[in-house]
């Protein structure tokens, strides 16, 4: 006789953010051993990525790569390598070394405040993919400029998804979601019965609503949002995403979605294409594969907003389906039962999305 399908879940507070795994298998023993070991490579990830300890890999980087080569750990050269590609194939819009601007910004550590135009034009002197020099016969980093910062804030929460997911593979699990909070998801496999696991996108102006239902197989996707990290002056609302370009906040995007095959690209790019729009985004999809984004962008009055859909160039090859359905309460799709839907809320993953199975 075959064993019953348990489900585990469980949530683990790390990169300022809450992860999530939820995992079916046949032996609950199992997938909780898995999901520790999960869990603990996040941990590690966070030792050794975070700008906010300061013993970390990353801020020893921060504090030498100016005056000297540094050697990097394997795999954190190669998430440097694949954050400089984003850096160069999004034209700056991706700069992995925004971390000055979002200290003058005050998101780092602050309440947030506006600098002086003339202080943006200093610390824009400090910013600039370009000015990181990646040697991969040695596996070093150098900065050929003082107070260069690297900051990952926009592409470590995929990358650790992506580290979770290889995890889960390489134990034998075929059916599981893991989110890095309100950042990025992977869906491996689908839920038992189920085409896909079903992700509910909130409204950019409310977060009990949905705005559109996904259901996402060996897929990931990743959202940047205006409502997720934000000061206001008066009545203007400075949000965390910058433009490299102007060394402001991005305005007139509430959110951007993208699902893409890793969760690191995702990840990436979610913050790439907020920066440069729907047109410049829609000319980078015409010449990559595999990628869809989704753009909610502000209307003139109330909080009304426009859906905007991007595929990239060629034959996607995404598990993603969209449900027609929206701003509904969030948490479930009107096409399931009752029974689904009521377990969907009880399985609500940190604000941004919810599972229905
Ligand atoms: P979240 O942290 O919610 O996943 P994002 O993935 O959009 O949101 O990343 C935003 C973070 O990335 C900021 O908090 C900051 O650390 C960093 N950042 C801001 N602007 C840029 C940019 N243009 N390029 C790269 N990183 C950025
Ligand atoms: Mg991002």
């Amino acid at each position: 006789m075959r064993a019953a399908i348990t489900r585990y879940e469980a949530t683990h507070q790390a990169m300022g953010t809450e992860f999530t795994l939820v995992a079916y298998g046949d032996d609950p023993q199992y997938l909780t051993a898995v999901g520790n070991e999960v869990f603990e490579e996040i941990d590690r990830l966070e030792g050794q990525m975070s700008i906010y300890k300061p013993k970390s890999e990353l801020s020893v980087i921060n504090r030498t790569a100016a005056s000297r080569s540094v050697c990097v750990e394997p795999k954190l050269f190669e998430l440097l390598v694949n954050a400089a590609d984003h850096s160069q194939s999004t034209g700056g819009a991706f700069d992995v070394t925004a971390g000055p601007l979002m200290k003058a910004w005050g998101f780092f550590r602050g309440k947030g405040r506006v600098p002086a135009n003339s202080e943006i034009a200093q610390v824009l002197r400090r910013v600039g993919y370009r000015h990181v020099h990646l040697n991969r016969a040695e596996r070093t980093i150098r900065f050929d400029r003082e107070g260069l910062e690297l900051d990952l804030g926009a592409i470590g929460k995929g990358y650790a998804v992506d580290r979770a997911v290889d995890i889960l593979r390489r134990y034998g699990v075929t059916r599981a979601l893991v989110s890095s909070g309100t950042s990025s998801l992977y869906a491996l496999g689908a839920p038992p019965g189920a085409c896909g696991w079903s992700i509910s996108l909130r409204n950019p102006y409310d977060s009990e609503k949905a705005a559109n239902v996904i259901y996402l197989r060996n897929c990931s996707l990743s959202t940047s949002g205006d409502y997720e990290k934000f000061f206001k002056v008066g009545a203007k609302r400075y949000a965390h995403i910058l433009n490299p370009s102007t060394g402001k906040p991005v305005e007139n995007m509430l959110a951007v979605i993208v699902l893409a095959v890793s969760a690191c690209d995702a990840d990436a790019l979610s913050t790439a294409f907020y920066v440069m729009g729907v047109e410049r985004s829609r000319e980078y999809l015409a010449t990559h594969r595999d990628l869809t984004a989704l753009f909610y962008q502000p209307l003139s009055r109330g909080k009304r907003f426009r859906r905007v859909m991007l595929h990239s160039a060629g034959l996607n090859a995404m598990g993603a389906f969209f449900s027609t359905s929206t701003d509904r309460k969030r948490g479930a799709t009107r096409a399931e039962p009752a029974r689904i839907r009521r377990r969907a809320s009880s399985c609500h993953i940190s604000g941004n999305w919810a599972t229905a199975h």
